[in-house]
């Protein structure tokens, strides 16, 4: 039993992941939008009894784990997952030590706590020098036709805790060319004793191609919609942009980019989703450089910024207000043109249009005003 000390976890991210059949290894795949180890990652760094986080990487993937995790610590693993979780132990400086297998994304912070609690906590398990999460196994086995009894049985996920010397004795005492499936089994090989805690089924490995839609689904999303107006004004001599189409007019709009009111409405209204100010907090018209700039650009900054959030765009709702042009010859290249800009299938993209009646300033052909609704899903 430890007491006192830091607590290290280590994710070990070093195998090539073949069986998911993706180009990139499985680990840097995105699950919501996020990197997989990004989620395993974030879980470890925001606990609060988690003092440091190491990622073991493959040699050569450098740059992937640096483009999926920012500046963290990572220390290159070796040619199989035992030598590489012997790298990271030799690599780390603590009293206690979570080893973690970066196939399982999402990493529930009460795992954490059982874990660290049968270790060493309050009500720890007398004598353990590990602890391991297990979950019972509810379906019925079979071997070669015949059913094998489940008494006994459990499914070991990861995290596993250890105290750091004893691991390190395990690995340094397991025999060369033998291989382990996990670290619990080589300090039970020591006489070692690992308390089993509750896993989760949160902890599920990701391995096949399949695996990573129950993954997907798995994040809990949260639906956000807003809203997003604006008006310009109609000239003759200008071109006339409306989502992101260029119609034939005797006006265009004016205004200090291409004024495609269409365009501007709904980049206010997907930034309204992220709460992300509105197009003039990142184009300031007062800027020389967005003077007759494409408005697809802006509706494009909107997207990625919501992608970058793990979001996506469920749909979009248009409503421009005219009098003038008729929108009806123009709705179609205009929704496939958004859809296009936003990779949006088509039935995701409404264009609607109304007159006011020749009332007010759209009635009198003065301007042309828009408004926009974006609905979102965002990981939580
Ligand atoms: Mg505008």
């Amino acid at each position: 039993m430890t007491t006192g000390g830091r607590t290290v976890a280590l994710i070990v991210a070093a195998g090539s992941g073949s069986r998911a059949g993706g180009a990139i290894p499985k680990q840097f795949v995105a699950i919501a939008g996020k990197p997989m180890i990004a989620h395993a990652y974030a879980a470890f760094a925001a606990h609060p009894r988690i003092d440091d986080v190491v990622v073991m990487i493959a040699d050569g993937a450098q740059a992937l784990a640096f483009a999926a995790l920012g500046n963290v610590r990572m220390v290159v693993g070796g040619a199989t997952r035992r030598e590489t979780v012997a790298l990271g132990l030799a690599a780390i400086d603590a009293e206690r030590v979570l080893v973690h297998d970066a196939a399982r994304p999402f990493v529930p912070a009460a795992v954490i706590d059982r874990v660290l609690d049968a270790l060493d906590g309050p009500g720890g398990v007398d004598g353990a020098v590990g602890a391991m999460p297990v979950l019972a196994v509810a379906d019925t086995l079979v071997r070669d036709g015949r059913v094998v009894p489940r008494d006994g049985l459990s499914r070991v996920q990861t995290p596993q805790a250890f105290d750091l010397a004893t691991l390190r004795r395990a690995h340094a005492d397991w025999p060369d060319g033998e291989e382990a499936t996990d670290d619990a089994q080589m300090v039970r090989r020591l006489g070692g004793s690992i308390a089993l805690v509750q896993g989760d089924v949160m902890l599920d490995k990701v391995t096949h191609p399949e695996d990573f839609a129950t993954a997907d689904a798995r994040v809990a999303w949260e639906t956000r919609s807003a809203s997003g107006f604006d008006v310009h004004r109609l000239e003759a001599g200008e071109e006339l942009w409306l989502g992101g189409v260029l119609i034939p007019h005797d006006k265009g709009l004016s205004g200090h980019s291409d004024a495609d009111v269409a365009l501007h409405a709904l980049t206010d209204a997907l930034l309204g989703t992220i709460a992300a100010g509105d197009i003039g907090t990142h184009f300031p018209p007062s800027d020389p450089q967005w003077k007759g700039a494409d408005s697809a650009r802006f509706l494009q900054h909107a997207a990625t910024l919501i992608a970058d959030k793990g979001g996506r765009i469920d749909f979009i709702d248009l409503t421009l207000i005219c009098e003038a042009p008729k929108i009806g010859p123009h709705r179609e290249a205009m929704r496939a043109r958004i859809g296009a800009l936003l990779g949006l299938g088509e039935d995701r993209v409404s264009i609607k249009a109304t007159t006011t009646e020749r009332l007010g300033f759209t009635g009198r052909g003065e301007g042309i005003a828009a408004q926009a609704l974006a609905t979102v899903s965002l990981p939580r």
